[in-house]
């Protein structure tokens, strides 16, 4: 039996990348000790909890897992040995107008090309799709492993890379003029830039946009079977069966360096825990350097840096139980497990514009989640559950004490032009603004659900700061393993697993 205050490693925070981080270390035979500051369930932003009314179960974070079924990480840990089930809905996202006019993504791809705008841009979206399928794994090896990582690359080949280069450098905008005819296609990639802070008009805004839409024609926004905790409570059986350790309600307040090198961390409960190689940091890079070490192990320069770190779009997350499915007047967006609301690039782009301007949007840009047609276990029978996130300011002027219920009205507007009738389907709502999210999970620094911001300038050796992009911090023997690391957002796990594979080899 593993003794919790004799750890090789301790992991600062239980995300997905904490999770995974220890994961790799436990089956490397070294003894792990998580720590997680919330005090009931671990996950971070991975997480399920009856937000609305009972039995209806909602996910706090995190609703769809484009990298469920193909991160490196999590095919190596084999999440589906610990009982972890994926579902998709027949489509995976929609994207409708209120003209009526739609474009949606499918993994079937005679389904996708016969709903996306119009014939042709259907045809070219699918065959778009054939031409990912085929280098996916090259892709995500490249994009997804430290960086950088030149074998995958190598291994696509020079036509695909001459391909994926041109469709590539440039902006989302561009790239879906480029490539569709009509509104309703053009209006796709562009709106899967929101999801973190790529705006359609951004330079070098494509990739991010181009990898959430083609991953969604092979493993789809596929949804786990009782929601996201279920993603985090394999994790946890996996790592126990490892041997290693999760403490709840166990906030770190000081990560202590001796001799230049992490030696323990301090508990709020005044507990000093050592860990004997190592220390990986779950949590934001400004909070590490600025909070976490004492100001004399950080060099000044990246302590100004993070002073100045550029975050993301903040959240506004919205949780409702409803009677009824939405209503949506477009019919495909009824079988989508997303849905997003966003006329055209012209809207996306002011909505930007208006986020970048620190106002409350008049017409919120939506990812909307539709979890129980695919997955009914997650409300009472015949209700159903609904998620939706926009994006706004990390910090609002004035503050969100009367600004939250009114932006949540403007939410619900904008869902029932597109499906009318849907308010009298509310059962119940509640509401998550970006201070909400920050005081559920500390790494949602003004409710930034990307790890700071996620534009090409704070990608690969700029994440979160040069030259510390291979997880290795100022100090020996810790690393950061957080999305604020290379490769950034999402539910990968893969910043946890690069950090813990170079902790692993730096300990032997
Ligand atoms: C509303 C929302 C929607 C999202 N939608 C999606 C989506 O659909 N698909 C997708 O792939 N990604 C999505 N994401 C992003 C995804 O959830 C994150 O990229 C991912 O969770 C990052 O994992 P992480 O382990 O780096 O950090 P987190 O999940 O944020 O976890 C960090 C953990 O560390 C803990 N912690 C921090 N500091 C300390 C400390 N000092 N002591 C102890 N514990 C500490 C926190 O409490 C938390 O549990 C979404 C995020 C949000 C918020």
């Amino acid at each position: 039996m593993q003794r919790l205050n004799d750890p090789d490693f301790i992991v600062v925070g239980s995300g997905p990348n904490g999770l995974v981080a220890a994961n790799v270390l436990a089956r490397r035979g070294f003894r792990v000790l998580v720590l997680e500051a919330h005090p009931r369930r671990p996950g971070g932003a991975v997480a399920s909890e009856e937000l609305t009314l009972p039995g209806f179960v909602h996910d706090v974070g995190a609703g769809f897992f484009s990298f469920g079924r193909s991160s490196p990480a999590f095919r190596e840990l084999d999440l589906e040995a610990a009982g972890l089930r994926w579902q998709n809905a027949p489509f995976e996202s929609c994207h409708p107008a209120l003209d009526g006019s739609y474009a949606c993504i499918a993994r079937d791809l005679e389904l996708q090309a016969a709903h996306f705008g119009s014939p042709r841009d259907g045809a070219t979206f699918a065959s778009l799709a054939r031409f990912h399928a085929g280098i996916e794994r090259h892709l995500l090896d490249a994009l997804l492993r430290p960086f950088p990582t030149l074998w995958p690359l190598a291994r696509m080949g020079v036509s695909a890379l001459g391909r994926l280069a041109g469709l590539l450098l440039r902006s989302s905008g561009s790239l879906a003029r480029s490539l569709f005819e009509s509104d309703a296609a053009r209006r796709v990639l562009p709106s899967l830039g929101l999801h973190v802070d790529v705006g359609p008009e951004d330079m070098l805004g494509a990739p991010l946009p181009y990898v959430l839409g083609l991953t969604a024609t092979t493993g789809g926004y596929a949804l786990p079977v009782g929601g996201a905790q279920a993603i985090t409570n394999a994790l946890v059986t996996l790592l126990e069966q490892h041997g290693g350790r999760l403490k709840l309600g166990a906030a770190v307040t000081r990560i202590i360096v001796r001799g230049g090198r992490a030696q323990a961390v301090a508990v709020a409960d005044g507990e000093e825990i050592a860990a004997r190689l190592g220390v990986l940091a779950d949590t934001s890079a400004p909070g590490l350097y600025l909070s976490l070490l004492e100001r004399g192990d950080v060099p000044h320069w990246v302590r100004a840096r993070m002073r100045r770190f550029k975050l993301g779009f903040g959240t506004f997350k919205l949780d409702f139980a409803l009677s009824a499915p939405v209503p949506w007047t477009v019919e495909a967006a009824r079988q989508s497990a997303v849905v997003h609301a966003g006329e055209s690039i012209d809207d996306l782009a002011r909505f930007v514009r208006e986020v970048r301007g620190g106002k409350l949007p008049e017409r919120p840009y939506l990812v909307v989640g539709q979890h129980t047609l695919v997955d009914p276990s997650r409300a009472p029978a015949g209700m159903h559950t609904l998620y939706v996130y926009s994006r706004v300011p990390p910090y609002l002027h004035g503050g969100w004490k009367d600004a939250a219920a009114r932006f949540a009205d403007r939410v619900e507007e904008r869902i029932e032009g597109l499906a009318p009738g849907f308010r009298k389907t509310i059962l119940a709502r509640h509401v998550l603004a970006p201070p909400d999210l920050e005081a559920m999970d500390a790494n949602l620094v003004g409710g930034d659900l990307g790890g700071g911001s996620n534009a090409w300038n704070h990608q690969l050796v700029f994440r979160p700061v040069f030259p510390y992009f291979r997880y290795r911090t100022p100090v020996r023997g810790l690393y950061l393993c957080s999305s604020y690391a290379h490769p950034g957002a999402g539910v990968h796990g893969m910043c946890g697993y690069n950090a813990a594979t170079i902790a692993a080899r730096d300990a032997r």
